[in-house]
């Protein structure tokens, strides 16, 4: 030992032992912290979000002494992925389960006796059942961590009876350090979780909730089914899960999906077990790419390259879209969360909201309140989401949201709703704040509004067809535009000059909403694909689902997505190379470090690549956005029609349809399908003429070639042409 003094406060070992075993060289913000109350035996509370980097908090330590780290964990089947993810870096662990046969178990604790085992996962019942303490007594136990720790208040949101059990362990071996781990956030969640273990005198190590990589947009439904289209063909072939509320949806969504050639299967509680678990391995095991489901569907997965989470509608409280949409990105690479709501859903739920006494309805009721404002308010989502769980966001543009992304509408009538707003203010006489005149505003008949007699204003009420939260948010528009401002102690609100002036209808002030429908801009959100190679990835991604299925372990468990871009970025072809990559530890290399090396080293080849790059990240090649429109269910119907070589007017004959709608349908096919010949729509000496027109001045536009042809092509003819053209370019976007 270099220093003596603190040999266990310091944390070289840590850091040898995480780029060792994982290939990482640094820690993610509050790791050190849980690390070291890990070594030194101190008891804790750690909440970090998804993807912060629990597992490693104790999983680091434990490879870093003598003796066995106990991890209690919910769920067999989370459990059995931990173990492989960490048996794959070269950490002995082992988990046991009811699915044990009885030698299987005997080996394990053999396995303990021996000293061999670091990490030994467990589910509650089974610590607190027949002698497995007596065992534990009689082995080397150290630490012991709680995953889930939530599950052990009645607070929160999943509350295990069994966990309850768990006080157990400290009180049978007081002299181990207990830390729970949890991504709750409630602070009464947190001290409940302390109390109920009765840790002694914990640290609590609170992380930020806020989740970076995550884009997160809000659209208004209008045509829900084109709406999720558009999200999973931005992603096609990538990892992504579509909530649907209820399983009748669930069904039609994923067969329309599978309709439109993704891949997508179901998942609810309705379907019989053996086909949900099939679905759900399907899914963790990459063989499919979207999985269409009730909120049954996630717990217990740990999927760590979900790149987008669709909702289909909105769900009954902020604290469960935190969560469902939280199963993206856990890898910490950017990833989609897109919420489409209507004023239905929260009726619907509403009417849901029959179970428990009439304080829990009203919780339930508050909850739900607190998920609509969320889908109808224009702030920064990032710190909406922050905010209700307690916290601050620092800076004012996360670039991540559709509101800091510029994404939202501007509402129709925003002068008129502008001065209905600033002339309460006015009304008001410059006295009150946010909250006050937004009530006013929406009719309240609370008892300070009618003592005051605002109730008598001429703008009481004058926006009551909006919710407070709503018009709440325009305040905050109006003021952070400039024409109101807040004053004094209580941020009492006035108008400024600008404020008057619109008013006299001389300025005109824009208030957002959220958007109806658009295609999203992927450009503009954080995007880790900087200088790497989308081809190579993909090869490597298919090298390491063969690998990940000789092993029958999750894609993941032989690398992270995170990984794989590095190598696709640095295209390394040495062992020494590749172990300078992140998530690349001593073992993996040992392992996969040919079978990668070698697709890398044949790509670089036959393209004549640069390889062994620095790991400095480069700029990406601008990618060229064609025409994204979404689709809908109506354009999939022509489909079949259309692949049956029917003309237009024949498919608007048969649907019944104005070939002017038909023509979008076939817009949407055409470029779908990636069809590459127009004869089935134009004839062959108009299509010589347009292609020939197009050589000379290119196919991205039509105006130029209609322009060229002298007007006597029509343009539903030149599209079909140009998209076809388009369609034979190679898919690369260099
Ligand atoms: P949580 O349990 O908090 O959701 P995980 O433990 O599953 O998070 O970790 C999320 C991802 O982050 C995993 O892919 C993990 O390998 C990775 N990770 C953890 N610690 C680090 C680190 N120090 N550096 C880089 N990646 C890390
Ligand atoms: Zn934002």
């Amino acid at each position: 030992m270099p220093n003596s003094s603190a040999p266990m406060d310091s944390v070289q070992p840590l850091i040898d032992a995480m780029q060792r075993y994982w290939g990482y060289d640094r820690f993610l913000p509050l790791q050190r912290e849980a690390m070291l109350c890990s070594v030194q035996r101190r008891d804790a509370v750690v909440v970090l979000p998804t993807g912060g980097g629990k597992s490693l908090c104790y999983q680091v330590p434990a490879v870093c002494r003598d003796g066995l780290t106990l991890v209690v964990s919910p769920l067999i089947s989370l459990m059995k992925d931990q173990v492989d993810a960490l048996e794959a870096c070269g950490v002995p662990a082992a988990c046991v389960n009811s699915t044990l046969s009885p030698g299987e178990r005997k080996q394990i604790a053999e396995r303990v006796t021996a000293g061999e085992l670091k990490l030994l996962y467990m589910a509650p019942e089974r610590l607190l059942a027949g002698r497995t303490l007596d065992f534990l007594a009689d082995s080397n136990l150290c630490a012991a961590a709680i995953d889930e720790a939530h599950c052990i208040s009645a607070w929160g949101h999943d509350f295990r009876p069994e966990y309850r059990g768990l006080r157990i362990l400290k009180q049978r071996f007081p002299n181990i350090g207990v830390q729970a781990f949890t991504a709750t956030a409630s602070d009464q969640v947190r001290r409940d979780i302390a109390e109920q273990l009765e840790l002694s005198e914990p640290e609590f190590l609170v992380g930020s909730f806020d989740r970076p990589n995550l884009i997160y947009k809000v659209q208004r439904a209008s045509n829900r089914f084109g709406q999720v289209c558009e999200v999973v063909e931005r992603h096609r072939g990538e990892s992504g899960i579509v909530y649907c509320i209820s399983r009748k949806e669930v069904d039609k969504t994923a067969a329309a999906l599978a309709a439109l050639g993704h891949q997508a299967l179901p998942y609810h509680a309705g379907l019989a077990d053996d086909e949900r678990h099939r679905n759900q391995n399907a899914f963790i095991r990459e063989e499919v790419h979207t999985i269409v489901a009730t909120v049954a569907f996630g717990m217990g997965i740990d999927k760590s390259n979900v790149r987008y989470v669709v909702h289909c509608g909105m769900p009954k409280s902020l604290e469960h879209y935190q969560q469902e949409s939280g199963r993206a990105g856990r890898d910490g690479l950017e990833a989609e969360c897109q919420l489409i709501f209507s004023g239905g859903d929260f009726i619907t739920w509403s009417r849901m909201l029959t179970e428990g006494d009439a304080v829990a309805r009203a919780g339930a009721q508050r909850a739900l309140q607190a998920m609509q404002d969320y889908c109808q308010s224009a702030l920064c989502r990032h710190r909406a989401l922050v905010e209700y769980f307690g916290q601050e966001l620092g800076g004012d543009n996360c670039g991540a949201c559709d509101v800091c992304l510029g994404e939202l509408d501007v509402i129709e009538d925003s002068l008129v709703t502008a001065q209905k707003i600033i002339s309460c203010v006015v009304r008001l006489e410059e006295r009150f704040g946010g909250d006050y005149t937004a009530k006013v505003l929406s009719g309240s008949k609370e008892a300070r509004i009618l003592e005051f007699g605002h109730d008598r204003l001429s703008t009481y009420g004058l926006l009551s067809d909006q919710s407070i939260r709503t018009i709440r948010d325009w305040l905050e528009q109006l003021v952070a535009q400039g024409f109101l401002i807040k004053t004094g102690e209580f941020n009492t609100l006035s108008v400024t000059e600008s404020g008057w002036q619109v008013l006299r209808g001389k300025a005109e002030p824009q208030l957002l909403q959220p958007a109806e429908q658009r295609p999203s801009t992927r450009s503009a959100a954080p995007d880790n694909w900087d200088g790497v190679d989308r081809e190579l990835f993909e090869l490597l991604r298919t090298r390491r689902k063969q690998l990940a299925d000789e092993r029958n372990v999750p894609a993941y468990v032989v690398f992270s997505d995170a990984t794989l871009r590095d190598l696709a970025r640095q295209r390394p072809t040495t062992r020494e190379r590749m172990r300078g990559v992140r998530g690349v530890g001593d073992k993996k290399l040992a392992d996969f470090g040919e079978p990668f090396l070698a697709v890398i080293s044949d790509y670089c080849q036959q393209h004549s690549l640069a390889s062994d790059l620095a790991p400095a990240p480069v700029a990406a090649p601008v990618q060229s956005t064609s025409e994204a429109r979404p689709i809908n269910a109506s354009s999939i119907a022509a489909f079949s029609l259309f692949r049956e070589g029917l003309s237009l007017a024949e498919v608007a004959t048969r649907m019944g349809r104005a070939p002017a709608t038909v023509n979008g349908y076939l817009a949407d096919y055409l470029r779908h399908e990636r069809v590459t010949d127009p004869s089935p729509w134009v004839e062959p000496t108009i299509v010589a003429r347009i292609e020939e027109a197009a050589g000379e001045v290119g196919s991205e536009r039509l105006k130029p070639v209609f322009e060229l042809l002298g007007g006597d092509v029509d343009y539903d003819a030149i599209r079909v042409v140009l998209t076809c053209l388009r369609n034979r370019a190679p898919a690369t976007a260099e």
